[in-house]
């Protein structure tokens, strides 16, 4: 009797490579939504690289190195900074990829109308409020970030704002242990490289 895969999973073939399910329609659309919404945006590292990298960076965290499969997560993920960053509305996330995404990219985006250390403290305070899904993203984009800052940095900053970076990732972190092992592994693993090199820890 033929069998059907549950649409969240992802599931290998014979030959071992990855089935196409249903995810994979849904990914497509949100990476060519977040490449299209950033695509004036450049990272801030040397060779000012393109800003869809980032997000992309997330989505292979998440879901090869810590074996995530979460559709909604996935694609909250490729979109996790157009609301922050973009003219991105709350009315076309929503129409686009319904109303669990658009919530988990709203809980991840600062509020750009606050000043930054607001912003930075928020973000710190309200870490351990987040729902689980929006946990692994925020693990995603912290790691990203730091390991950007060790392999790409910005292009001005010096040793102590790097290490400030990293020390305020880590606070963030630190109030939402207990969520995935292998993100929060992978996030110690950068920082560790972060400390070696900056000095922090
Ligand atoms: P910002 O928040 O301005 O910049 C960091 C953000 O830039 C990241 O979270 C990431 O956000 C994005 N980003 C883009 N390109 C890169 C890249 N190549 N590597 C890493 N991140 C990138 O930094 P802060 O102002 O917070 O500075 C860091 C620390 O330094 C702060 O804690 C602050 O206390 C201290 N400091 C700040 C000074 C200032 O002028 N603001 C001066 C001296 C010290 P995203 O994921 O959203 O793209
Ligand atoms: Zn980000």
């Amino acid at each position: 009797m033929k069998q059907t895969a549950h649409p969240d999973e992802s599931t290998a073939g014979a030959d071992g490579a990855a089935r196409a399910t249903d995810t994979l329609p849904l990914l497509a659309r949100a990476l060519r939504f977040a490449a299209d919404k950033h695509r004036d945006q450049r990272r801030k590292d040397a060779g000012a690289s393109p800003y869809i990298n980032h997000p992309i960076a997330l989505l292979a965290i998440l879901s090869d190195e810590a074996g995530v499969r979460c559709p909604n997560v996935l694609c909250a993920a490729v979109l996790h900074d157009t609301i922050e960053d973009t003219e991105t509305t709350v009315e076309e996330l929503t129409a686009g990829f319904g109303q669990v995404v658009c919530d988990i990219v709203l809980a991840v985006s600062d509020d750009k109308g606050l000043s930054k250390s607001e912003r930075k403290r928020r973000q710190i305070q309200h870490a351990a409020e987040l729902c689980h899904e929006a946990k692994l993203v925020k693990l995603a984009d912290k790691i990203a970030n730091l390991r950007d800052l060790v392999d790409s940095p910005p292009r001005d900053w010096d040793d102590a704002r790097r290490q400030a970076y990293c020390e305020w990732a880590r606070a963030v972190i630190d109030r939402l242990r207990g969520t995935h092992a292998e993100l929060e592994r992978l996030f110690d693993l950068v920082h560790a490289r972060c400390a070696a090199r900056f000095g922090s820890g």
